[in-house]
């Protein structure tokens, strides 16, 4: 089986190659990949920023359809359209997996880091990480599932977003729009930041309903956040960006509460003594648990979320590179690569 395989350490490791695909067992399925997304994940790990078990094929945004099964699956059937969960092994039985909550676990391998991913035509997988695609919703846009799975999990489980509140995205990439389209789901308006690299998605937010797009490296947008002071009740910051971060301090309202959707991929400066000050809650999310994927399959089934819009551009595996360096230039959205 061909698949784009990470190597080892260097940025140069990543190479589309032959590997082994795992046999599958009786609890197993064999999926035929549609559609996989590139995550801002996969360029951390493409650039040894974030940890994964060498030799590993990458890619875990995928959407597909199951070709083969094992004799214990019952619940799913040959042509099922199916994503699935990325923490792939756990203990199953640590206090983090009792609870549900996977990504904790500390024996956990994810699919595209731990485990081989879905930069390949096959994956061999577990048929308990399954869930069906909501028949209204194609191949494409059931490949953003993960992404909202991980946006839920910050925006519903680990904040509590009300109708009516204040509240602003700063970075307006795929994670910032639908982090933006969920919070809309829940009744309440967003200003959306972004700099003058982002005019196209600032745009692209507008037409997804954003209350109001901030282009915070112009004159006006400092200004207009200097006339917004700190209002905001809640600031969930999607880039990210060191200096976003420091953006979405200086914004948030007093005793307001400051959501990290996404990674930094290193350290960064923060002015803890400003959050402090002004008595602020921090939370984020690793990734996705089953909780919140199945909030995310039904904002989709609902029509809630507009996915469609938030692809940019599909290249075949075999130009993987051209996606990459898409995905890596802030030029596109999401970047699907199709084997
Ligand atoms: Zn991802
Ligand atoms: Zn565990």
């Amino acid at each position: 089986m061909i698949g784009l395989v990470k190597k080892g350490k260097g940025e140069d490791s990543l190479e589309l190659m032959e590997f082994s695909l795992r046999n599958l067992s009786e609890n197993d399925v064999l999926v035929k990949i549609h559609y996989t997304g590139i995550c801002g994940t996969d360029l951390h790990i493409k650039k040894d920023e974030y940890p994964a078990e060498y030799p590993v094929v990458l890619g875990h945004e995928f959407s597909g359809e199951i070709v083969e099964k094992g004799k214990n699956v019952r619940e799913f059937q040959l042509g099922d359209r199916v994503v699935s969960l990325t923490a792939a092994v756990t203990c199953e039985n640590c206090e983090y997996c009792e609870q549900g909550m996977f990504m904790l676990c500390a024996q956990r391998k994810s699919i595209g880091s731990g485990i081989d991913g879905a930069f390949s035509p096959y994956l061999v997988l577990p048929a308990s990480l399954l869930y069906h695609i909501p028949s209204n919703i194609s191949y494409k846009e059931a490949a953003l599932s993960e992404p909202l799975a991980c946006v839920v999990r910050c925006v519903v489980e680990r904040t509590d977003v009300k109708a009516g509140q204040q509240i602003i995205v700063s970075g307006p990439g795929t994670i910032g729009l639908l982090t933006m389209q969920v919070v809309q789901a829940h009744g309440a308006q967003v200003k959306m930041l972004g700099t003058s690299e982002d005019l196209e998605r600032l745009q692209l937010a507008e037409k997804l309903g954003a209350e109001e797009t901030i282009i915070v490296d112009t004159k006006e947008g400092s200004q207009r956040l200097k006339e917004l002071g700190d209002s905001a009740d809640i600031v969930f910051e999607c880039s990210g960006a060191a200096p976003s971060a420091m953006t979405c301090l200086s914004i948030v309202k007093k005793q307001g509460h400051y959501t990290q959707v996404g990674l930094f991929g290193k350290n960064i400066e923060f002015d803890f003594d400003g959050a402090l000050k002004k008595e602020i809650t921090f939370s984020n999310g690793y990734a996705s648990e089953p909780s919140s994927w199945r909030i995310a399959l039904q904002l989709m089934e609902k029509g809630q979320i507009d996915l469609k819009s938030l692809v940019s551009d599909i290249y075949s595996l075999e130009n993987w590179e051209k996606g990459f360096e898409k995905a890596e230039s802030r030029g596109g959205l999401k970047v699907l690569l199709s084997p």
